[in-house]
């Protein structure tokens, strides 16, 4: 694994002293309305510039945790199934050398090979989801893997009472439906009761994928499908806080930014900072 010359903040670390390997997945190659994800990474990473190391809310400093940052995956440009099978492969190694991954999406179907390769290693794996859209599609536009089935397929590899949903205020009925039949656990427009859901789940091997048009559009304009009636950038910042009484998460991703959709990088700044947070929580990990 090489580290890159531009990196997240202070994400300088080799790789084999690293507790957190950064990486970002540019594929932006079934998204449905808007594209631009594939520029996430080293837009996020240029920006990051502009934010602090050191976080208040937990009170620690990014310098202070060996973090490498890999860059973007050199993915062969629209061919989706081997660009799945390349982040597959790179999560697949990340976790054999015991490491954490920190994925900067790329559209949001880029989750479903780390979460493959997470339950490889964690069949008790569970997941919490945070986005407007329900990703519970089982094809869409004719494509089992799409950002818009990305949910589905990691349930497939899951099954029943391991994937909870929160924030999400679209779809089509029958995902909706899916859910309401208790397939996933899923609150929508908000993230109220997920106090309860971290209670419930802080000792299994916990992934959070983050889509970030879980925001409002408001704060975060910067994305493929933005949905009105969003959360405030601080209700995501609680949620970074309340995941702290996780007592194993094992990786984590911020997707769907599309920094070309916002000309004031005001969305590429908020999602340097939650991913600020994020890479955070992975370094209190116990391992
Ligand atoms: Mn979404
Ligand atoms: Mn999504």
């Amino acid at each position: 694994m090489k580290k890159v010359d531009l990196s997240f903040q202070s994400c300088k670390a080799e790789y084999p002293e690293s507790k957190v390997v950064l990486f970002s997945v540019p594929l932006d190659a079934t998204t449905s309305y808007r594209p631009g994800t594939r520029f996430a990474g080293n837009a996020i990473r240029v920006e990051s510039i502009g934010i602090e190391w050191y976080s208040p809310y937990k009170d620690m400093d990014l310098k202070e945790h060996k973090t490498v940052d890999i860059g973007d995956l050199d993915l062969p440009m629209g061919k989706v199934e081997e660009s799945l099978d390349i982040t597959y492969e790179v999560t697949k190694k990340i976790l054999k050398d015991n490491k954490l991954p920190m994925m900067i999406g790329g559209e949001h179907l880029v989750t479903y090979p780390v979460v493959k390769a997470l339950v490889e290693k964690y069949p008790d794996l569970r997941i919490i989801h945070l986005d407007a859209h329900t990703d519970l599609r089982d094809e869409f536009l004719g494509r089992r893997l799409s950002h818009a089935t990305v949910i589905k397929r990691c349930y497939d590899e899951l099954g029943d009472n391991r994937i909870f949903q929160f924030g999400i205020r679209s779809g089509d009925k029958n995902e909706f439906e899916f859910a309401k039949n208790g397939h996933t656990f899923m609150q929508k427009f908000d993230l109220e009761g997920l106090d309860n859901i971290i209670d419930q789940i802080k000792d299994y091997p916990v992934y959070i994928t983050i889509d970030l048009d879980v925001l409002d559009p408001a704060v975060f304009p910067g994305t493929g499908t933005p949905e009105p009636g969003g959360i405030t950038f601080k209700e995501l910042l609680d949620a970074t806080i309340k995941f702290e009484k996780l007592n194993h998460v094992v990786g984590a991703d911020l997707v769907e930014l599309a920094p070309m959709l916002d000309s004031s990088n005001v969305s590429t700044v908020v999602a340097a900072k939650a991913l600020r947070e994020m890479i955070l929580l992975l370094h209190m990990q116990k391992k």
